[in-house]
């Protein structure tokens, strides 16, 4: 393995700072399934809060979240209108399927954002023969559409288009945090219209580990069952809440500088011959490089950019995806442009 002084593979790649581990190391614990733990309790409330919930549960990743919420909504033959690049599709292992029973039917979109009248085309009628039509699943932001953020008036246009046929909505919501923050509006406000959502602390956040389920009460109740059942449940979780609590506090307001990060890179990028940015103008920490015109490949130009200590994606041969982070500064993305325009031009 290499080592990567510049690591802009995802926003997974940040280590827990050491104010975090001091955090972690410092936190009181108890038994997170008898309730005891009292940092897991207190990191429960803040999300809930944060998002505007009833309750919240600990959960040990984003994408047990998913899961957990598509056991708790939907009955093994329902199906799950999402975008047709959503990380519940393509990403989870088929979870969805293996687990819930449920199938996907999807919305094909570019950036991973879809309308009112998309969940109004895609939603079955109810007849015998057809699958139940259950829940509508958005993505904010939408991780293979570029970071594309969801307006909150879209999403209140997609929850009422869902209501009116009787779907649940459920927010994959790994980087809403970061939605927040590049759209000025609370977080709770873009979940103000969705059932159940959820935010990762492993992503921008900087967390090693985590996420947090949030919805009704009642619904919070269902998934702590599955949360045994799966395995979820934990006993000192403390040391991990911390982190997220620790996260919540420092970590929030500064993914504004991740954002400018992202587009102060597609800027320096842009005009290298061939080159193709998507989105253009990064809406938050995720863009896209479409190098088919460049005349090397993904993997010839991550190659390159490998013995300078830079990562990228590689998504495809000639698609590759660039994540801004807590750890990587603006000097950082100065040095990742060079070596970025050497690998491609060079
Ligand atoms: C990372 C991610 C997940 C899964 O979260 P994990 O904590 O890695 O399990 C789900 N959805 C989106 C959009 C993600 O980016």
């Amino acid at each position: 393995m290499p080592e990567f002084t510049i690591d802009l593979v995802s926003d997974t790649s940040t280590r827990p700072s050491k104010e975090m581990l001091a955090a972690m190391a410092a936190a009181p614990t108890g038994d997170e399934q008898r309730d005891e733990d009292p940092t897991t309790l207190a990191l429960c409330e803040e999300v809930a809060d944060y998002l505007g919930k009833e309750a919240a549960l600990f959960l040990p990743s984003g994408t047990m979240c998913n899961l957990i919420a598509f056991l708790v909504h939907c009955r093994p033959g329902d199906e799950i209108i999402c975008a047709s690049n959503a990380h519940v599709f393509g990403s989870e292992g088929g979870g969805a399927s293996a687990v819930a029973g449920t199938q996907f039917r999807t919305v094909e979109t570019a950036d991973g954002i879809f309308s009112g009248a998309d969940v109004r085309a895609f939603s079955r009628p109810r007849r015998h023969r057809s699958p139940r039509s259950r829940l509508v699943s958005v993505e904010q932001t939408t991780n293979r559409g570029g970071g594309a953020v969801w307006p909150v008036e879209t999403l209140a246009e997609v929850a009422a288009a869902a209501k009116e046929a009787g779907l649940i909505v459920h927010m994959d919501g790994a980087r809403l945090p970061n939605a927040a923050i590049a759209s000025g509006r609370p977080a709770a406000e873009h979940a103000a219209t969705v059932d159940t959502v959820w935010i990762d602390f492993s992503k921008g956040l900087g967390c090693p580990v985590g996420g947090a389920l949030a919805g009704p009460k009642d619904f919070i109740e269902a998934a702590w069952t599955w949360k045994h059942r799966l395995g979820g449940a934990m006993r000192q979780s403390g040391v991990l809440a911390a982190a997220a609590r620790h996260a919540l506090k420092h970590n929030l307001e500064r993914l504004a500088e991740d954002h400018a990060n992202a587009a102060a890179l597609a800027a320096g990028i842009e005009d290298i011959p061939g080159l193709e940015i998507f989105p253009t103008v990064p809406q938050s920490n995720i863009f896209f490089l479409n190098v088919a015109g460049t005349g090397k490949t993904a993997p010839q130009i991550a190659a390159r950019m490998a013995e300078e200590g830079l990562r990228l994606g590689v998504e495809t041969p000639t698609r590759m995806r660039a994540v801004t982070h807590l750890d990587v500064d603006r000097p950082g993305i100065d040095l990742a442009i060079g070596i970025i325009r050497r690998a491609i031009s060079g």
